[in-house]
């Protein structure tokens, strides 16, 4: 006989949520480099926004620095998932370092289409958190082209040159309804206003975002496991918000979960977001399950089956030692 849930709480966990591809074969590019040429290896940057992912690979032997001055000559540095300007690999090149590039592929192709309507002589908005790593890799292809739009509260301080050439590109990370919301005041303005080749907010974000709009009306908490610079992370409390979580929180790691959050609880959505390895979520639903959050259904919205190759100095290393 099914047992009565004590007090009916429950949990819904969000699927998909957690690692994406870009990340699984950036941690792995790392982890791959110093199995190979040995610690240590330097890397340009967080390699994914994850506090745990990257206090990890510090134990193996990596060294995160900002920027490549930081990286004695001749050494190995990894280039973050979140993409490098042009400028970033000439100073690389300039110091002789050796490198690995671990740019996400649906960060290169944003990267590719600031290329080619730069070169079409467009004036390209870019919608995306100025100061975000991916925002300053990708304006830095065609800087005399693009403008950052932080969001629909910019949209009045863009100024284009022919309305008829312009068009706007995005971070991949962002709200996808946000980013709608600022692609539409921007129309208003500029109507001949051109839509990017492709979605340039990921498969990632996208499903994830949709995973928690799906479980939030019902949910009178969302626990978000992420870190504070992780966008898509931060996003996925947003979104929780807008679309009726009663409350929701952004935690690291279990133990900032604070009891409070459950006064009046009965179901807590839970999810991660794509910098996020599962063992951090499993910590936070061993805790709830603890305060009585046992009963767990996993709701998919979405199946995720794509994997990226990795880096190509990687496999050219792997293939070398056959
Ligand atoms: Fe790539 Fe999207 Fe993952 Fe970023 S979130 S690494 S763009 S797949």
């Amino acid at each position: 006989a099914a047992q009565p849930v004590s007090g009916g709480r429950k949990v819904l966990l969000a699927a998909p949520r957690g690692y994406c591809a870009g990340v699984d074969r950036a941690v792995i590019a790392v982890e791959k480099a110093l199995e190979h040429y040995g610690a240590p290896v330097y890397v340009r940057k967080q390699i994914v926004h994850n506090l745990h992912v990257v206090s990890t690979l510090e134990a193996k032997g990596a060294i995160f620095v900002e920027e490549n001055e930081e990286v004695p000559e001749g050494a190995l540095v990894v280039f973050s998932a979140h993409g490098v300007s042009p400028a970033v690999i000439q100073s690389a090149e300039d110091r002789g370092l050796r490198t690995i590039d671990a740019t996400c592929p649906l960060v290169t192709k944003v990267h590719k289409e600031a290329v080619r309507f730069a070169r079409d002589d467009f004036d390209i908005l870019l919608i995306g958190h100025e100061g975000h790593e991916e925002v300053e890799g990708t304006a830095g292809e065609a800087p005399e082209h693009i403008q950052i739009v932080n969001g629909p509260e910019d949209v009045d301080k863009v100024t284009v040159r022919d309305p008829d050439k312009v068009i706007w590109l995005s971070q991949t990370t962002l709200s996808v309804d946000e980013t709608m919301l600022t692609v539409n005041l921007l129309k208003e303005r500029i109507p001949t206003l051109q839509d990017p080749p492709s979605d340039d907010i990921c498969y990632a974000t996208s499903n994830r975002q949709a995973a928690i709009k799906k479980i939030s009306p019902s949910s009178d908490l969302v626990i978000v496991v992420g870190s504070a610079n992780s966008s898509n992370s931060v996003r996925l409390v947003e979104v929780a918000l807008e679309y009726g979580a009663k409350a929701s929180y952004r935690v690291d790691f279990a133990n900032e979960v604070d009891e409070t959050w459950f006064e009046g609880v009965s179901t807590i959505g839970v999810t991660s977001g794509a910098s996020v390895p599962e063992n951090l979520v499993h910590d936070v639903l061993r805790l709830l399950a603890d305060y009585g959050y046992g009963d767990v259904e996993e709701v998919v919205t979405a199946e995720e089956d794509i994997i990226f190759s990795l880096p190509k100095e990687i496999r050219a290393t792997l293939k070398a030692m056959g």
